[in-house]
């Protein structure tokens, strides 16, 4: 039957998005075909708009309607701090901890060999590219604390120092997370807060 047909196809597509499982998407697809029509209606036109209009950011990689994202245009931040990340993702959980005004790079994935995921697979040659800014004076690296995403981080700085011998290249601290009672914390992260710890200045 063709209705059927197309139902199946809606909860297919559906499925295709992360975190949803059959039943979710079959609920979702039952939801939006009867009681909320109209809704259904603008999810497809806003989906097709967005799909139509949004592309990466020349500049960072970050997704946008815009000739420029809304970080690489703003004239607020600092041009001279660059993090990198890998993700949009990442970048707006950076944003939402409001301890960033620099300038933002997203590798759009991260070095994986068991994967086959290799530096031509990611951002790498733009990255170089994008620290070619004689701003650009410090690099900030915010990949993941995985095997990937430290192998990520290890690359990186190899190829920049190779690149601009003269760039600060740091790497985002490991530590006790906020709110953490010592006791409860495993013991690599608490290592990595020993190693990471900072000096109190005198008042
Ligand atoms: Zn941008």
């Amino acid at each position: 039957m063709a209705q059927a047909r197309l139902i199946e196809e809606l909860i297919e597509s559906l499925r295709a998005l992360p975190g949803i499982g059959p039943k979710a998407a079959q609920r979702m697809a039952y939801q939006l075909l009867s009681s909320k029509k109209k809704e259904a209606e603008r999810l497809g036109r806003t989906l097709l708009e967005a799909v139509d209009k949004v592309h990466r950011c020349p500049s960072c990689n970050n997704l946008t309607d815009s000739d420029l994202c809304q970080y690489c245009a703003s004239p607020d931040r600092d041009d001279s701090l660059l993090c990198v990340v890998e993700s949009v993702a990442d970048m707006m959980v950076i944003e939402q901890s409001l301890s960033w005004s620099g300038r933002y790079f997203i590798l759009m994935g991260r070095l994986s060999p068991l994967a086959g995921v290799g530096p031509s697979d990611i951002s790498f040659n733009h990255l170089v590219q994008r620290v070619g800014d004689e701003r650009v004076k410090e690099v900030v690296l915010a990949t993941s604390f995985t095997p990937e995403g430290e192998a990520t981080a290890l690359a990186i700085t190899e190829i920049l120092q190779r690149y601009y011998p003269q760039l600060r290249i740091s790497r985002i601290a490991k530590g006790v997370p906020a709110g953490a009672e010592l006791e409860y914390t495993d013991v690599n992260t608490v290592a990595q807060a020993m190693l990471n710890r900072q000096i109190r200045e005198n008042n």
